[in-house]
């Protein structure tokens, strides 16, 4: 029996198998450019292979069905002998409001709610649906299961998700932070707890989620007490492309004295800024980090401000839980650059933050303890693997009973 988890974003579905009795995944790959000009079918196959096939796109529908037709034999490097292998289906779920406090098995009901909640992600819920409702209609009685990004943030308290704005405004327009990469956030944690051999109960953690999309989380006792991104993904740590926190006063500023439409402003923020912006070279931290040792002075800026912004969330953040014993690393950024971990971690020894330099400079992508000898905080790497999550929670919610040996 197989899990299929699917991705389903604004041009792109991207979908990953899971074989149940072994936990591996089989088979991904991705339709992308949906509806554009150079639409393709790329398959990573069981046999090892990478096809990719240009081919027309235009919906998400067909997107789907290619996908499904990939799957089975004798599409070359298919898995599965028919889709009746398929024991349910885990999907990729942006935002769920204050709705959704953890994954769901999907009805019309929560298709409805998740519907509800497209005012506040107007990027990222309608394709998420648009997906649900083709794997639905194209695998009939099949249990499907929505992941939600935001679910992991629900626990926050108050005084950390409420925005001091008018009442009337929170309360109409469902002005307050939500966050995000919460799917991400519950792998590593768990991840985090079965490396240092404790329950989550009994830690308080700091994640910081560096990609390109960058977050921090503060866990204290197994729950998300704190996060940095907030209404939107556009708050907090500087990102590759976005800004993170800027005063709103510039966002004033740039409409009402400089005359720029939201568009504008809206891509300027999201899309010009960040490392992009202060560096005026690239988003990539690979080549941010090597111009900056070079001399490149807008480099060495970038990797300033973005390091220092994610020191000062984690002083924040054990400020927040009245201390911190784990301080995790993940995401692209996260996992890979002893740099910017080691800048991070610069001047935090008053918390008791303390990296041992080789161990850190050895941990590229792969599960390390980096913490120096002696020191209280435990830091680790994590590589996340979100995709993991979401088959784990749609085998705990939705597969449907498999038979078992010797079952007519
Ligand atoms: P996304 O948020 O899109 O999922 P990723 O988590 O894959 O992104 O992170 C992408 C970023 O990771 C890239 O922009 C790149 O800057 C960074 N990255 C990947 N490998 C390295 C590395 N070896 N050193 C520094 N940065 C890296």
């Amino acid at each position: 029996m197989f899990v299929l988890v699917i991705n389903s974003g604004s041009s792109s579905v991207k979908y990953r198998l899971y074989d149940i009795a072994s936990g591996s995944a089989v088979t991904h790959g991705v339709a992308a450019r949906i509806g554009e000009v150079g639409s393709y079918l790329e398959i990573h196959g069981t046999d090892g292979g990478t096809r990719r096939t240009q081919q027309v796109v235009a919906t998400h529908a067909q997107a789907l069905e290619l996908i499904l037709a990939a799957l089975v034999r004798p599409a070359p490097g298919a898995p599965l002998a028919s889709l009746a292998e398929i024991g349910a289906v885990g999907h990729r779920a942006v935002h769920g409001g204050d709705a959704f406090v953890e994954s769901v098995q999907i009805t019309d009901d929560v298709i409805a709610e998740m519907e509800r909640c497209v005012p506040l992600a107007p990027l990222h819920n309608p394709p998420n649906l648009m997906g649900m409702r083709e794997a639905r209609r194209l695998l009939p009685g099949v249990p499907q299961v929505a992941v939600f990004d935001t679910a992991f943030h629900q626990s926050m308290p108050p005084e950390a998700y409420t925005y001091a704005l008018p009442g009337r405004w929170r309360r109409e327009h469902h002005l307050r932070r939500y966050g995000f990469h919460g799917t991400s956030y519950r792998y590593v944690c768990g991840r985090a707890g079965a490396m240092l051999a404790r329950p989550l109960s009994e830690l308080r953690m700091v994640v910081c989620h560096l990609g390109n999309g960058c977050s921090m989380v503060a866990v204290k006792h197994g729950r998300a007490v704190d996060t940095s991104m907030g209404f939107t993904p556009m708050e907090g740590l500087v990102m590759g492309t976005r800004s993170g926190d800027v005063d709103p006063g510039i966002v004033l500023h740039l409409t009402r004295g400089l005359q720029m439409t939201a568009a504008e402003v809206d891509h300027l923020l999201n899309q010009e800024s960040g490392l992009l912006g202060l560096s005026e070279v690239s988003n990539d931290m690979r080549v941010i980090t090597e111009r900056a040792e070079a001399g490149d002075e807008g480099c060495r800026l970038a990797l300033d401000v973005f390091t220092y912004r994610a020191r000062k969330y984690v002083g924040a953040y054990a400020a927040a839980m009245g201390g911190i014993d784990t301080l995790v690393f993940t995401g692209g950024i996260g996992e890979n650059s002893a740099t910017v971990r080691h800048m991070v971690c610069t001047r935090l020894a008053f918390l008791g933050i303390a990296l041992d330099d080789t161990a850190n400079r050895s941990a590229c992508g792969v599960e390390a303890d980096i913490s120096g000898p002696g020191a209280s905080v435990r830091v680790l790497v994590v590589p996340t693997d979100e995709e993991r999550m979401i088959a784990m929670d749609t085998i705990a919610l939705g597969i449907r009973s498999v038979p078992a040996a010797g079952d007519p």
